[in-house]
């Protein structure tokens, strides 16, 4: 579907930038918002000359206002990772409601659709496993999480209350942990802070004792589930995630086999209310929008590595063997 004129909040950060890219690459115009609380424009950098990409900074819990037609929202500004959110209590609650409210406001006006980048975690450290859309969640609105999940919450009540009052099209995707390039080392994530501690050959941090599960997926992925649900009419939500399920541990283990780092592994004490386990139930995108993850872990990992030597790190000099 071509020539579509697209809003993507939060560009410039991890899943944003990935998301233009891949909307510029299918031949459509893309206007990317962000203030670079978490992002930096070095991610979308690579897409400046492109005459159909524009950057704006703009915290969009101030205003909102795009000039000429939009076809599509993509609302993805929010901090995304704990120690973001933790940092960012404020903001977090603040793009979420306000930042959300701007949003829909801006495809009210242009008659665009619009697609709300929720999370698998409005699903809290789940009772239910693996999570289907219908699972209303285990959410602790006090804990030190609850700014980012009761946030997304709220955004996706507020979506459904636009799109039953003021029949907006939109659409809800409830996205699981993704990983890949553009993490920023530091963002706390495991993924990202394991290759890290590997690639300075340091000891990999493993919260708890490990076994608890998480369920992840590779960027393209991701954006390519993303956009047939913001290219088709379902209103969602839908969870996009990878449903292989792996433990923190083996993850650890598999960034050591794939750096060949000599590091070593050391546990340390679990966050609070950091879920047991996470994986989605994913019939629904794959019934709605014909979607299956592509992307085999050990590859994933791999290419992330390989971001991560060369855009972050300089590669270990003596690998071995
Ligand atoms: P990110 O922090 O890399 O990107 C978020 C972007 O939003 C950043 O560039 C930041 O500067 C921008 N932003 C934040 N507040 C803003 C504001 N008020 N105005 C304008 N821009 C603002 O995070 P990410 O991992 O790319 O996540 C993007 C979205 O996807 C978030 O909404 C997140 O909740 C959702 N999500 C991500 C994951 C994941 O695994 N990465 C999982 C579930 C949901």
């Amino acid at each position: 579907m071509p020539g579509k004129r697209v809003v993507v909040t939060g560009g410039a950060g991890f899943l944003g930038s990935h998301l233009c890219e891949r909307l510029l690459a299918d031949g459509h115009r893309v206007i990317c918002l962000d203030n670079f609380l978490t992002g930096v424009p070095a991610n979308v950098e690579h897409l400046m000359p492109n005459p159909d990409f524009t950057l704006t900074r703009c915290d969009i819990t101030d205003f909102l206002h795009v000039p000429g037609p939009v076809d599509l929202v993509l609302h993805f500004a929010s901090p995304a990772s704990p120690i973001d959110y933790l940092r960012l209590p404020i903001q977090t609650l603040k793009v979420g409601a306000i930042g959300t409210w701007h949003a829909l406001g801006l495809a009210k006006d242009k008659g665009a659709r619009f697609l709300l980048a929720s999370t698998s975690e409005v699903y809290g450290d789940p009772q239910v496993h693996p999570q289907p859309e219908e699972y209303w969640g285990h959410v602790n609105p006090l804990g030190p999480r609850g700014v980012y999940d009761e946030a997304k919450r709220y955004a996706e009540a507020l979506t459904t209350a636009y799109r039953t009052s003021e029949s907006l099209d939109t659409a809800i995707v409830r996205i699981f942990n993704t990983y890949g390039p553009r993490m920023r080392p530091e963002d706390g994530r495991a993924i990202p802070t394991f290759i890290r501690q590997a690639l300075a050959v340091s000891p990999l941090t493993v919260a708890g004792d490990g076994t608890q599960t998480r369920s992840v997926c590779y960027v393209s992925d991701t954006v390519d589930g993303v956009l047939r649900l913001a290219f088709g009419d379902h209103a969602g939500p839908v969870n996009i995630g990878n449903p292989d399920e792996r433990s923190v541990l083996t993850i650890a283990q598999d960034v050591i086999a794939i750096t060949r780092t000599t590091s070593s592994i050391e546990f340390v004490d679990r966050p609070v209310d950091d879920p047991a386990v996470r994986r989605p139930d994913t019939t629904r995108a794959r019934k709605l929008l014909d979607w299956e993850p592509q992307v085999e872990w050990h590859d994933g990992l791999r290419k992330t590595v390989e971001w991560f030597r060369h855009a972050v790190h300089e590669p270990l000099s003596a690998p071995p063997g």
